[in-house]
């Protein structure tokens, strides 16, 4: 019927209660919180419950009521361990909440479930859950509670405390007949729209008559006809809880919907109950009531959240006062509220003036002069709307102003008149509170004189949390979209025993005692499992026998597993505790233990701070979980000296080299090879390290990547910073340049940006050893590359020694395996004009410097006869040094020797004949081969010039002996059929033959005739000696 009006909205809970809340919701595998310092147990909210929370709580804050239900032994409830049985009779409802009872005063635990509770009402799901409203639910829950005790000696249980009974009576004006007619009731319910508070509602329902005159007349049974008549309603039986349900919702006739009346609804702490009774005339402790529970609805009408302010009469709970600074300050915000809410509220503003007066009663009319000219505003203006007409509003409140009896003045009824002095009122309220019905009205007076006096304890119980509150709080639910909606008082005269006073245990049958008991040991005993579960910590012990220092740090010797050994540990405990336990599980160590603080790095395992004062907890000293430590001497590790704490973490670089050759031409152009440094390594040491034939070094900041772009060059004045201050870390990379790689790069502005070339690679083997081994090495390469750091880089690849370099030389192999002459050292393979992947060989002996010419030389024609030999010469020597060098180099002496250029067919060629020129000057280059020959050259001034002898074919038998017979030479005469003089072939006669005839040497400066002389005298020879 309320659809869902009644669903929990949480919008209206602060951020900050939900996230709390939250956050101290036990996991499923642990224990439940315990009760927090206030020492009351909350109720869960198993979803839209909370208002059957509150109502539980206040039935539970009433000890008559909890009392009467723990009176109800098995006898007559039957157990809980019987429900299952089919002829026991058990009454489940009465007791799932004796035992719900027990556990909110009992158990251990921040909030109780009542899921078993609501079970036995058959609500098995939200749904049904949430269709009730509190006021419907207490009827419901007193029904259902009722129909279970039929039967027992509870049967009466709820109408011994909550039945009342209202009388209505009509009174015929003419045979004074009275007819009436009595409605019971377990509360009351009272309307909000148009009045100011409760006391007006009663008054209105209790004290007001309603007339039947005029044309509205009464028939009295009596007369038996229409009369005139008062009707009226009193108070007959008041119960000892009385239990007001507030009309907070209405229906709005003309909008057609559910509205929530907000207005400023007041209600006494304590109320005298007399004006609205039938009987007026017993003791006054008869009627009076105070307040213990106020239900409260926070939101509007469809949707809202229910918590419940309860006075804790037995004073079960912990109810600390706020510490007295925050008070104070409070105090001050709600002195500022009070004085604007003074206004507010027409009842304080009227008792505040009528104290004030000398005399006893003023002129009504005189009171509403003093209202205007006290606060400034008048009461038609400011109070009328909401309040009616001035005299109406005092006759409404009868327990507060006294009327004179022709009623035209008004004054305070005696009990109003104390003077606001908090030391008389104070003891006054403390001595007999009961006196001071309308105590909520004396704003002047502050709440806290009675804060920590007896039975004022007020908590604000919210669902799972619960929590202090003053009484003064509870003026804060009069009025807003958070305000009072039950209101529970009792009757004053109830007296609570001593012994029940701070003992929760008062009353509790036996057996749920022990029950209790069980499941508070049990709570115990899973709260020091998790406490301990939560508080063990693992820690690694690294045995220092099981470790060997190396590379940098620390690795175990044996595997992990068997080098580590695990312990489980308390955190509260002490160090000296921890040493004590290491002591016990390495019976056989032996000297000084020291337990430092280790780190698994990259690189290793790493040592930090001892760890130092026995006194300590190891949670204080910062030991946290899966902690690492490492149980040694504090010296060295197998005898090396180990070095601890962060200033010497090892650091593993990965050190880049350009590749030694690449065959693939692109791609992957580096090695990698990681290395550990001490962070506090000097760059000047890591580079002397990874070069130590120098080149550059470089960083790249960003670790894996190994774009080019990024690297960068470490300065100068960076060499004297170490490793962890330019930003080294594990995986950074450094690139190594050594001399000859740099020409690869372009390092511009320390920036390595881009490579140059191409890089390939020249194959290298090895002459120097005459081991026969055959060993080809590859070596990177650019055109641009120096060969001297080829040749260096080939010693060292060649693992040969490096004093080789200073007396060795590459040499070209042609295709047929012959060394070719030297490239000289600081030429660059495209000077040399090698071509890349062609084969050197590295040799004994110098390369020629570049003034310099490598020759090879020949002795005599025959070729096989005289091995090819080599010699390096100045260029600037001259033709006759540099034959007397050779001829020294072959071992032949004398002067009858002359050089001769080899010509392109391997033949002796061209004498080198001018002796004096420089061999620069002759054009004689590295690689050429120079024959020594016998015989003076002619002298100076002479011509050696070669006759050739044109003759017929007949004469062809001489000339196949001439022909071989010339200077030994081999001559293939179709190789020199080029026309001498430049004329067409035609002019060769095709059966005539060209014969070398011998030369004739002649001075330059002979005419033609002279040499014509000659050559008849030759050809005179050739006819006549066959053999020449
Ligand atoms: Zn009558």
């Amino acid at each position: 019927m309320f659809g869902d009006l009644f669903e929990e909205d949480f919008s209206f809970i602060s951020n900050n209660h939900c996230g709390k809340g939250k956050k101290s919701k036990p996991r499923d595998s642990e224990p439940p919180a315990p009760r927090d310092f206030t020492k009351l147990s909350g109720i869960k909210n198993q979803g839209g419950t909370c208002y059957l929370n509150s109502l539980l709580q206040t039935l539970l804050f009433t000890p008559e009521f909890r009392e009467a239900l723990f009176s109800l032994g098995p006898e007559e409830l039957g157990t809980l361990d019987d429900s299952s049985k089919p002829d026991a009779k058990v009454r489940i409802i009465p007791l799932q909440l004796q035992r719900l009872f027990a556990q909110l005063l009992l158990l251990d635990q921040q909030a109780a479930s009542t899921t078993d509770l609501t079970e036995s009402f058959g609500w098995n799901s939200h749904e049904e859950m949430r269709q009730h409203d509190v006021q419907e639910l207490n009827r419901i829950l007193f029904s259902a509670l009722e129909t279970s005790l039929v039967g027992t000696s509870g049967h009466d249980l709820i109408n011994r405390l909550y039945h009342g009974i209202v009388v209505n009576q009509i009174v015929c004006k003419e045979c004074k007949n009275i007819s009436e007619r009595q409605e019971d009731f377990l509360d009351l319910t009272v309307a909000v729209k148009g009045v100011t508070g409760l006391e007006e509602a009663l008054w209105n329902m209790y004290v007001e008559e309603e007339y039947f005159e005029n044309e509205n007349l009464y028939r009295c049974g009596a007369c038996d006809k229409l009369v005139e008549a008062s009707k009226s309603a009193k108070l007959r039986k008041l119960p000892p809880f009385l239990t007001v349900s507030l009309l907070r919702f209405n229906f709005d006739f003309e909008k057609c919907e559910r509205y929530k009346e907000t207005s400023c609804y007041t209600f006494p702490i304590q109320i005298n109950l007399r004006p609205f009774c039938e009987q007026t005339e017993m003791d006054d402790s008869e009627y009076m009531y105070e307040l213990f529970s106020v239900i409260i609805h926070k939101g509007g009408c469809y949707g809202g959240h229910y918590h419940v302010y309860i006075r804790d009469v037995d004073e079960l709970g912990n109810w600390q006062l706020q510490e007295e600074e925050d008070r104070l300050i409070e105090d001050k915000a709600l002195r500022d509220i009070e004085n604007a809410k003074e206004i507010e509220n027409p009842l304080a503003v009227l008792k505040g003036i009528l104290a004030e007066e000398e005399s006893k009663q003023i002129p009504v009319d005189q009171l509403g002069q003093k209202l205007l000219e006290e606060k400034g505003v008048s009461w038609n203006k400011k109070y009328r709307k909401q309040y009616g007409p001035l005299r109406k509003y005092l006759q409404n409140h009868p327990q507060i102003f006294q009327f004179s009896p022709d009623e035209n003045k008004v004054g305070l009824k005696e009990k109003h008149k104390l003077p606001f002095k908090s030391d008389s009122q104070g003891q006054d309220f403390q001595s007999s509170p009961q006196k001071n019905d309308v105590q909520w009205n004396s704003e002047k007076n502050p709440t806290r004189l009675r804060d920590g006096s007896a039975g004022c304890h007020w908590f604000d119980l919210n669902d799972s949390k619960v929590q202090p509150i003053k009484e003064k709080d509870i003026e804060k639910q009069f009025q807003g979209k958070e305000s009072a909606y039950m209101l529970f008082y009792r009757k004053s005269e109830l007296k609570r025993p001593p012994e029940a006073r701070g003992n929760p245990r008062y009353q509790i049958p036996e057996h749920l005692l022990n029950e209790m008991n069980a499941a508070n040991t049990e709570l115990q005993k899973k709260r020091a499992e998790c406490d301990s579960a939560n508080n063990g910590i693992d820690l690694h012990l690294h045995l220092s026998s099981c470790y060997k220092f190396h590379n940098g740090a620390l690795h175990p010797s044996l595997t992990w597993k068997e080098s580590v050994v695990d312990l489980t540990i308390d955190r509260r405990k002490t160090l000296g505790d921890l040493r004590q336990s290491v002591f016990q599980m390495l019976e056989s160590w032996e000297g000084d233990m020291i337990l430092s603080v280790a780190k698994s790095l990259p690189a290793g395992l790493h040592l930090y701070q001892i760890l130092d004062g026995d006194e300590l907890t190891l949670d204080g000293i910062g030991l946290a979980d899966g902690a690492d430590l490492f149980v040694w001497n504090g010296k060295e590790v197998g005898g090396t000296k180990v070095m601890t704490g962060p200033d010497h973490e090892p650091v593993v670089i990965n050190v880049l080299r350009l590749a030694e050759y690449n065959e693939g031409g692109k791609g992957q152009h580096f090695t990698e090879s990681q290395h550990v440094f001490s962070c506090s390594t000097k760059v000047a040491d890591l580079h002397t390290a990874l070069a130590p034939s120098g080149g550059i070094i470089l960083k790249n900041g960003s670790g894996l990547d190994k774009e080019a772009k990024n690297w960068e060059v470490f300065r100068e004045e960076d060499m004297k910073e170490t490793v962890k201050s330019v930003g080294l870390t594990d995986g950074c990379s450094v690139l190594i340049l050594d001399s000859h790689d740099q020409s690869f790069v372009n390092v511009s502005s320390g920036n390595l940006t881009a490579f140059t070339y191409d890089i390939s690679w020249l194959q290298v083997k090895n002459f120097c050893r005459t081991d026969g081994d055959e060993k080809h090495i590859k070596i990177t390469a650019t055109i641009e590359t120096v060969m001297s750091d080829i040749k260096r880089k080939a010693i060292r690849e060649l693992q040969l020694e490096e004093e080789l370099a200073n007396d060795s030389c590459l040499r070209p192999i042609s295709g047929n395996g012959k060394l070719l002459s030297p490239v000289p050292e600081d030429y660059t393979v495209k000077e040399a004009e090698l071509k890349m992947g062609s084969l050197l060989g590295l040799c004994h002996g110098k390369a020629p410097a570049s003034t310099q010419l490598f020759l090879y030389f020949i002795v005599g024609s025959d070729q096989n006869a005289s091995p090819e030999m080599e010699i390096v010469v100045e260029e600037t020597v001259s033709v006759k040094e540099c034959l007397n060098l050779m001829l020294e180099k072959s071992g032949l002496s004398g002067d009858d020797w002359h050089l001769r250029r080899i010509d392109w067919c391997y033949e002796a060629g061209e004498a080198l004949s001018q002796e004096n020129a420089t061999l620069k000057e002759l054009n004689v280059c590295r690689g050429d081969t120079l024959v020594i020959m016998e015989g003076k050259l002619p002298p100076k001034g002479f011509l050696k010039i070669p006759i050739w002898w044109l003759k017929s074919s007949s004469h062809k038998k001489h000339g196949e002996n001439a022909q071989d017979q010339v200077n030994g030479m081999t001559c293939k005469m179709d190789a020199l059929q080029v026309s001498p003089s430049g004329d067409s072939p035609e002019y060769i006669h095709p059966d005539m033959d060209l014969c070398y005839a011998g030369s004739i040497e002649i001075a330059g400066e002979a005419s033609l005739e002279d040499l014509k002389m000659q050559y008849v005298l030759i050809w005179h020879l050739l006819i006549c000696h066959v053999q020449w």
